[in-house]
């Protein structure tokens, strides 16, 4: 097998357990590797560290899948791999849907795989492992006999491993909008059409949390796609809620929601832009007992990770200036560029700007079928809090 060495000084990283192996702590290469390759990487002294897949037009030039040198990286492995991510998932509870594999959290760099009860959706989001696609969708055959797999690999991130955008069946084509259960509701999903995988799992622990302090209230909602927190909300006995969301294709979605759990009287969405109509109704002295944001990443990149915090700042600035005093501001992050110490300051500048005071009620991250690796940052993105408002 391919051979990667790899420099005498490097950080501790590698050695600790991060899977990725940088460019620039590559020694020398014995062989001659192709592209998304299986390759065996060894420390400066010859010692072994693991196996894993290479890609010399990366930045991360290996990926590592095991560190245990008797491992063959075949169709059993990931078969094995496969069930050993449903049976965590199983011990913590998830039984009908939950995001299966977490990339780098589950020692499969790159791979996501949402299940939405009989339906599988993956992305592969490196060259090494869309090699290993067939093999994937075999194992998820193996070990579920699903109704169907799906493709979502219209992603623009593929493009650094130089993969093409593409989304489409991995299985016998099926109806791909589809119906699950979440706590107690049921919500359409549009695997094909739907923003990333079609639904956002990594809240469905997190939606929970609002139980209480909805009870009787009005709720205003923004940044809401399937309106999952806003019929929570209606669910719970909120007196009225009003979601909002700037793609007509999303608030369609989320009447649809709501009417299909019978809250179409309570729980209603609109399109609008939530900067400016937030803004607005401030200035009009409308008021709510409870305000919930969930906005998208606003950057991609650590370069605009200030663009981002100016986003979150203002945005919940103006949802707090809406809040009667003592309600309630639910508020998420998505991206793991604004860590939470940033982002609890980035909603502490919002509450002097608004001059509210504000105290923690809760503070989570992604529901735990997405693991989080201590120092592996990108593991760690969601943040979710309630607070009160004075
Ligand atoms: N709360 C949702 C996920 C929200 S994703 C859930 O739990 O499933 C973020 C949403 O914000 C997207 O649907 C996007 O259409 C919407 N969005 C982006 N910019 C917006 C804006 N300026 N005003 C209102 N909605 C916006």
């Amino acid at each position: 097998m391919n051979k990667v060495h790899l420099r005498h000084r490097i950080a501790p990283r590698i050695f600790n357990g991060h899977p990725w192996v940088f460019g620039n702590e590559v020694e020398k290469v014995d062989g001659n590797p192709q592209p998304g390759e299986i390759v065996e990487v060894v420390f400066s002294d010859g010692k072994f560290v693991g196996k894993g897949y290479y890609n010399a037009a990366s930045q991360i030039m290996v990926r590592l899948l095991t560190r245990n040198k008797a491992d063959d990286i075949n169709e059993a492995w990931f078969v094995k791999k496969i069930k050993e991510c449903w049976a965590y998932r199983q011990q913590i509870g998830y039984t009908e849907n939950c995001r299966l594999v977490f990339g780098e959290a589950d020692g499969l760099p790159q791979l996501i795989i949402d299940k939405f009860n009989d339906y599988f959706v993956i992305q592969t989001l490196a060259l090494g492992i869309d090699l290993w696609k067939p093999a994937i969708v075999k194992a998820l055959q193996t070990v579920f006999n699903p109704k169907g797999i799906y493709e979502r690999n219209d992603v623009p991130v593929r493009e650094l491993e130089g993969l093409d955008q593409h989304k489409g069946f991995l299985s016998a084509p099926f109806e791909t909008k589809i119906l699950i259960n979440e706590n107690g509701l049921k919500f359409h999903v549009d695997i094909e059409n739907g923003q990333k995988t079609g639904y956002f799992l990594d809240q469905q622990d997190n939606r929970r949390a609002i139980q209480h302090i909805v009870k009787g209230a009005d709720v205003l909602g923004a940044f809401t796609y399937t309106g999952t927190f806003e019929i929570h909300a209606g669910y719970y006995g909120a007196k009225s809620v009003l979601g909002l969301d700037i793609s007509q294709n999303a608030v369609d979605q989320a009447n649809k929601n709501a009417e299909l759990n019978g809250l179409e009287r309570t729980v209603k969405f609109e399109q609008a832009n939530a900067f400016d109509v937030l803004k607005a109704w401030g200035k009009e002295e409308r008021r709510w007992d409870v305000v919930m944001l969930d906005p998208p990443a606003f950057t991609k990149s650590r370069a605009n990770i200030q663009k981002a915090i100016t986003g979150y700042k203002e945005i919940n600035l103006r949802g707090m200036k809406l809040i009667k005093p003592g309600g309630f501001l639910v508020t998420s992050s998505c991206t793991s560029l604004v860590n939470p110490e940033l982002f609890l300051q980035t909603i502490e500048m919002a509450s002097k700007d608004a001059r509210r005071k504000i105290r923690q009620v809760t503070f989570q991250k992604q529901a735990s079928d997405h693991p989080i690796i201590w120092g592996m940052e990108n593991t760690e993105y969601l943040k979710f809090l309630i607070v009160q408002v004075e």
